[in-house]
């Protein structure tokens, strides 16, 4: 079975995909269940850039597109959370208020900046860039752990001056280790984002060494999403990271409705 929950659409800042033409691009695809993810990001600290949204409107729209795919399609109603240690009551609040299916944590800021813009780099080695990151990552889920699933977990390695040179499981694994052990503790799924594939980094984020490591330290579950802000890449990478799951010792797969994981079988 094809799922795809991690998707955004118009109500994110940073696409200009309408729902209407996601969903119909998912049935095409094959997608039996489809979660739309958009981006609450409060605070993000780049000037003239909001990531925020009329969660009101949100579930009407994605209620009446339940409706008309009844049958065919499951969709559900995410949020791509972006992770500061000091919001976590403001986004307890706002899952608390409204009746999201599934949350992803993801962090888009390495100090203040997003990794994305390449000055954040700038005087800096790529190593000291992605430690930096992961230090932040591991107090974001130290502060704030009621989501359902850590997205991207290297998200950063995808922008290095050297992209991912620099950058492997062992050379950052105390670190990564504590991350994954606060997922463990918490029972948060550990995300398998395919846009790694699609961005020809080799693998997808995290590096499946990661996943691999989340397993062993007794981690069960693990979500797939594509992270599309466009149709055309619903789906992407579905079997590739199908396969890579197993071969890092997962038989499932979940999705979350209401924010409880159900289980699917890896074929
Ligand atoms: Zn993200
Ligand atoms: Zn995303």
């Amino acid at each position: 079975m094809k799922i795809d929950i991690h998707v955004h659409s118009s109500y994110s800042t940073d696409s200009e995909a309408k729902m209407e033409d996601v969903a119909q691009a998912a049935a095409r695809e094959g997608i039996r269940v489809l979660c739309f993810t958009d981006h609450i990001d409060w605070d993000y600290p780049v000037d003239g850039l909001e990531f925020d949204f009329d969660v009101n409107r949100y579930e009407t729209d994605i209620r009446r597109l339940r409706q008309k795919y009844r049958g065919k399609m499951d969709i559900l109603m995410g949020v791509e959370l972006g992770l500061q240690p000091h919001l976590g009551p403001r986004y307890a609040k706002l899952l608390a208020e409204h009746p999201f299916d599934f949350a992803i944590g993801s962090q888009h800021l390495v100090g203040n900046k997003d990794p994305y813009y390449p000055e954040t780099f700038e005087g800096r080695s790529d190593a000291e860039v992605f430690r930096e990151y992961f230090e932040d990552l591991y107090e974001d889920v130290k502060a704030f752990h009621d989501f359902d699933s850590l997205g991207h977990l290297d998200y950063v390695i995808r922008y290095g001056k050297r992209r991912a040179k620099e950058y492997s499981y062992r050379a950052f694994s105390d670190i990564i280790d504590e991350i994954l052990k606060l997922l463990v503790r918490y029972n948060i799924a550990l995300e398998c984002n395919t846009c790694g594939l699609r961005k020809h980094l080799g693998f997808p984020n995290p590096h499946p060494a990661v996943l691999k490591r989340y397993r062993e330290l007794g981690g069960t579950m693990v979500t797939i999403g594509s992270d599309a802000h466009k149709p055309a890449y619903l789906g992407y990478g579905f079997d590739e990271a199908c396969g890579i799951l197993r071969s890092c010792g997962f038989t499932h797969y979940v999705y979350f409705v209401k924010h409880e994981p159900r289980f699917v079988m890896i074929r």
